[in-house]
């Protein structure tokens, strides 16, 4: 039988899920230090609750199915739907603001491709309870400080869905042609969009896209939109907070976040020459999500990385990743002294990563085994050092070997290894 892995999944061999876990807990730390708590939600949901807002694009891609009672089911295809169903159903006594993150594979019947997958992780935060535009400035630094953490160069693109769906209803334009255009602009999709909608007002608002000019150019074009300037106005105050803090960002009024639910401040991180992929992040203010599952009208504000997409950018930009090699790797020097060795070496697995034969190999095969899996020590075990109390320690840098009491051990290897 030879049967293979599903198309667009993928098995990730040791060194590869070492990398992952590596990036995962560095930007897991940074979420952390502001302040944001872990949470995990189930793989699979009700669909009805992605297809209530998540948008034409996801539903479009989801992986539905019915389980044996007949029930309606999907794989997530994202997470926010899934945050604001679990705080309606557990969190809502809890006192906001709420910091969550979360970590975690996301399932999309896509087109794979480099950077596309059927399986993927995704890591997000969601801050819920507050509207404020620290709140959308404090969402978009996390995203910032965490790239920057990794050493990652990127660039990150700042819209707000509020404008242009603040435009279309100043000129009256029907929420189901609104969502369409979003759609549209999303995709790209301009042809489509010049059919739905004709006004050219709209068509010059998405195409602004820079920096401080674009703000004059804007404040022009919305003048006699009220609703779309408020919404403009909106955004000018969460730009202040991150021009406090020196981040760099590009305007783009042409962002329409392809998720439905978005309502206010939106933001898109690209990596430079990822290739088609290099949406490395998306995310923004939902005001209306928790409503629709929890009748409380609570704001929330949030992003999703694409992990996937950002070990993609680790590796095109070169950034190095520390390899987690064993410290040591015991060697008893024949049979009588095996169990001894694994009496010595057993403590020591409370600080170190410690390897033991367990082939019963001779010694210079396990030495050969040490140097394949680059351990940097050595310990060897035999009668004659064991009489006085004593191990042999060989560093597999240099080759050089000292004796040393066996309650010195952990000592000494602090002081070698950590
Ligand atoms: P979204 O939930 O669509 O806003 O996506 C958030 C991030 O997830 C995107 O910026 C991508 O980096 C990543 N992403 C979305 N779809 C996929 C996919 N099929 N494969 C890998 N990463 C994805």
């Amino acid at each position: 039988m030879n049967i293979k892995k599903p198309r667009g999944t993928r098995d990730f061999p040791p060194s590869e899920l070492a990398a992952r876990e590596y990036i995962k807990s560095t930007l897991s730390q940074v979420f952390e230090a502001y302040n944001y708590q872990r949470i995990q939600t189930p793989t699979f949901e009700h669909a009805e609750l992605f297809q209530l807002k998540s948008g034409e694009e996801i539903e479009e891609h989801m992986y539905v199915f019915e389980d044996k009672s007949s029930r309606k089911l999907c794989l997530r295809p994202e997470a926010t739907a899934s945050v604001c169903r679990m705080f309606s159903e557990e969190l809502r006594s809890i006192r906001l603001p709420l910091k969550l993150y979360y970590y975690g594979p996301m399932f999309r019947y896509e087109r794979p491709q480099k950077g596309r997958y059927r399986e993927f992780w995704q890591i997000g935060m969601e801050l819920i309870g507050p509207q404020s535009p620290e709140s959308d400035a404090e969402t978009i630094l996390l995203a910032y400080d965490s790239l920057t953490k990794l050493g990652l160069t990127f660039t990150l693109e700042i819209g707000h869905m509020g404008i242009i769906r603040g435009l279309m209803s100043d000129l009256k334009i029907d929420e189901n042609i609104q969502n369409k255009v979003i759609a549209c602009i999303d995709k790209g999709d301009i042809s489509q969009l010049e059919q739905l909608v004709d006004n050219p007002v709209i068509h010059d608002l998405i195409k602004l896209k820079g920096s401080v000019n674009v703000i004059t150019q804007a404040d022009n074009i919305l003048n006699e939109y009220k609703t779309a300037k408020t919404a403009f106005n909106e955004l000018k105050e969460v730009l202040e907070w991150l021009d406090n803090m020196g981040t760099e960002y590009c305007l783009n009024l042409g962002i329409a976040r392809g998720l439905e639910y978005y309502t206010g401040t939106v933001f898109e991180i690209q990596i430079p020459k990822l290739g088609a992929q290099s949406q490395i992040c998306g995310g923004g203010r939902y005001d209306n999500l928790i409503e629709l599952f929890s009748g409380l009208k609570i704001p929330a504000v949030g992003f999703a990385f694409g992990f996937d997409r950002i070990m993609n950018a680790i590796k095109l930009q070169g950034i190095k990743i520390p390899e987690k090699r064993a410290d040591l790797v015991a060697a008893p020097v024949n049979n009588a002294m095996r169990q001894h060795t694994l009496k010595i070496i057993s403590p020591l697995r409370d600080t170190f990563i410690v390897d033991f034969d367990v082939m019963n190999r001779k010694l210079d095969k396990i030495l050969k085994y040490a140097g394949d899996i680059q351990a940097k020590y050595v310990l060897i075990v035999g009668p004659e050092d064991l009489k006085d109390n004593q191990v042999t320690l060989r560093n597999m840098g240099d080759g050089k070997q000292e004796k040393i009491k066996i309650t010195d051990l952990e000592n000494r290897l602090t002081k070698l290894c950590r």
